[in-house]
């Protein structure tokens, strides 16, 4: 008798556990593509402390998920205005050493997959830095998807977070004067997790770090498998392993840079998960950067 009731939890326990992580297949033909931004010229040890002051160029990704249900854009780059205007970003242009040249503009390098911003069904980002947040106008049939921290953080900063955001990239979301909803465009402004299409593959998790309302994506892809997008919150691989942290400017919160990098070993344990970045030095960004073509993962 006390056996079977034994053997009947460990059954039930391992029933749970298999509901608990069985997720639904991905449907089919989902994919991800990686682009690079105009990349940017900075000090290593500003993206890992400990590491050399030399400059190094860094790719700027941005990632397309296509869905069944529609398309998903994390992150839109720097804004166009740059490669016409430096002076868009004040003295952060030539801080940074941004690439201007036509080519990474947005819209260009959308059509590369043969999309338009038009196709973009929902905008997220991983935070509103300049080179993250610079596009959000350019959709403005997309529902742009941000934690409601970051906006705030982004048009009034916290002292001392106020440097990589550009008050242009905020104030063009704003509504028309009088209006009495504040934005423009159909956004949700979240405070918590999102599983965006309702079938697990991709999930938006709420991620305060790097900043107020940082974000990250799971994307859960048929062939390459679970997939973490870490917008900066992560910059290089090597700080995963090693557990080392950016400068403490670009560090808002860095528990919860250090709870990110144990969440995707985490992942990376329960569904052989992998990770990708925005600035890695050898991930597909920079790829994408080196050879001005986006990245297929199915
Ligand atoms: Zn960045």
């Amino acid at each position: 008798m006390k056996r079977s009731v034994v053997s009947f939890i460990a059954v039930a326990i391992v029933l749970i556990g298999t509901v608990l992580s069985g997720f639904a297949q991905p449907p089919a033909g989902l994919k991800m593509y990686v682009f690079s931004s105009g990349p940017l010229t900075i000090a290593k040890s500003a993206l890992q402390s400990g590491a050399p002051s030399t400059q190094v160029q860094v790719p700027v990704g941005f990632f397309v998920v296509m869905h069944p249900k529609g398309n998903f854009l994390f992150d839109t780059g720097n804004n166009d205005k740059v490669i016409n205007d430096p002076s868009y970003w004040g003295p952060m242009a030539q801080a940074l050493q941004v690439v201007r040249t036509p080519d990474v503009a947005i819209d260009t390098q959308l059509k590369k997959i043969n999309l338009t911003p038009n196709d973009i069904k929902y905008v997220a980002v991983g935070h509103m830095h300049l080179d993250h947040g610079g596009n959000v106008c350019k959709f403005p049939n997309a529902t742009f998807l941000v934690q409601k921290d970051e906006m705030k953080n982004a048009a009034w900063p916290e002292p001392g977070t106020a440097g990589p955001y550009i008050p242009g990239d905020v104030a063009c979301l704003r509504n028309g004067i009088g209006e009495a909803l504040p934005n423009k465009f159909k956004m949700d402004q979240l405070e918590g997790d999102m599983d965006v299409f309702g079938d697990q593959s991709v999930v938006i998790k709420r991620w305060p770090g790097h900043t107020p309302g940082s974000q990250m994506v799971i994307v859960r892809l048929p062939k390459t498998g679970t997939t973490v997008l870490t917008s900066d919150n992560v910059y290089f691989s090597e700080n995963v392993t090693k557990n080392l942290l950016p400068d403490i400017s670009l560090a808002y919160y860095p528990t919860g840079i250090l709870n990110a990098y144990e969440f995707i070993r985490v992942l990376q344990g329960r569904e052989n998960a992998n990770f990708m970045t925005a600035h890695d030095l050898d991930g597909p960004a920079s790829k994408a950067a080196k050879t001005h073509a986006p990245q297929m993962f199915e």
